[in-house]
């Protein structure tokens, strides 16, 4: 099997919150907890949950804008998580990212030539004919006619100002585009738009996207592979199809029968899940759904459900939905296989 582009290996984030008095703990926010997954070249894995589940602090630290503070992320086999300077810089030659907001993301001082090229001159100086000639190409890419190189950000509707965000995360030929809630602040026909484009590209260039969102209809367009997330940690990781067809995890269910359905002949199963997400300073111990989910028994209360794969090959985290047999090895870092892409 070939090596997977991005391979995330028990990635931990923990924030230290205010400081400790007197030599007492200090409080920790637990944004990610042992986080595993691996991405293939032309793949698009999304990653979705309710607001503050980790997934925008998993984007974040893929990017290396944030340390982790344990684990490791393998682009092509080299450990980015611990670059810095220098190395950062040009490990995100194949790494980018498009911002949730189009126009926050964009200087509105530089016109959409140098905000495509910008990147690209923080290695090599363009002359003006190089700068707008790649300029034109990247534009006409992302279905923006090259005239309009020379306008600001605020002279472009707010999905023309997402394909200028495109066209810049592109300009260094990146494999791997990290898209964080790249859509939610679009039209829903800006976001058909723009979605398409992004599978239009992948299918002409190859490039593998991760792909975060909180909008369950958006994913299931979109992706290949999902990582279903609550308070840090992965409860199910499944191909897309199979996940918004047999949800195996509670919360995984809770989420798609809240979801609104495209197919008004499709028919979900009502899965009621109470309450709010609780606070990843003091998560409930044992399994964190188990103040809300319907299924709960003793043992959730008290052990942290492993992911557990599956016979049909997607992994889930839940003491009664997959129990972890005795002795059975639950996947870890050096499983080749680990949360692959089912062959
Ligand atoms: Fe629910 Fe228990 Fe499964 Fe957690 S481990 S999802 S509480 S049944």
């Amino acid at each position: 099997m070939n090596k997977p582009l991005l391979n995330v290996e028990n990635l931990t984030k923990h924030y230290a919150v205010g400081t400790g008095f007197l030599k007492k703990s200090i409080p920790l926010v637990r944004a990610v907890e042992d986080v595993s997954f691996s991405v293939e070249k032309g793949e698009t894995f999304c990653i979705v949950g309710e607001s503050g589940c980790g997934k925008s602090t998993v984007a974040r630290l893929l990017m290396g804008l944030v340390q982790p503070t344990a684990g490791h992320v393998l682009l092509n086999g080299t450990d980015i998580a611990g670059l810095r300077g220098d190395e950062l810089r040009a490990s995100r030659k194949s790494i980018q990212m498009v911002f949730q907001d189009p126009y926050s993301s964009l200087n509105p001082r530089l016109t959409a030539a140098k905000i495509i090229t910008e990147s690209v001159e923080n290695f090599e100086r363009l002359g003006r004919k190089q700068r707008e000639a790649l300029a034109g190409e990247l534009l006409t890419k992302v279905g923006i006619s090259p005239d309009a190189m020379h306008r600001l950000p605020s002279e472009f509707s707010g999905g023309q100002r997402q394909r200028l965000g495109i066209a810049r995360a592109l300009a260094l030929n990146p494999s791997l585009i990290i898209a964080d809630e790249a859509v939610s602040a679009l039209d829903v026909s800006v976001q058909a738009q723009i979605l398409n484009l992004l599978m239009d590209l992948q299918q002409e260039t190859g490039i593998a996207f991760v792909f975060i969102s909180h909008d369950l209809s958006v994913v299931e367009h979109i992706g290949h592979r999902v990582a279903v997330m609550y308070l840090g940690r992965i409860v199910e990781l499944a191909p897309c199809e199979e996940l918004f067809k047999t949800p195996v995890h509670p919360y995984s269910e809770a989420l798609i029968a809240a979801a609104p359905l495209p197919d008004p002949t499709r028919v979900r199963s009502e899965v009621p899940v109470e309450g709010e997400v609780p606070s990843p300073i003091n998560p409930p111990s044992g399994c964190a759904f188990h103040p809300r989910c319907p299924l709960a028994i003793e043992r959730c209360r008290t052990s942290v459900p492993r992911l557990v794969r599956m016979t049909d090959g997607r992994f889930v985290a839940c003491h009664v939905r997959a129990p972890a047999e005795e002795g059975f090895a639950g996947p870890t870092a050096a499983d080749e296989h680990l949360q692959r892409a089912v062959p």
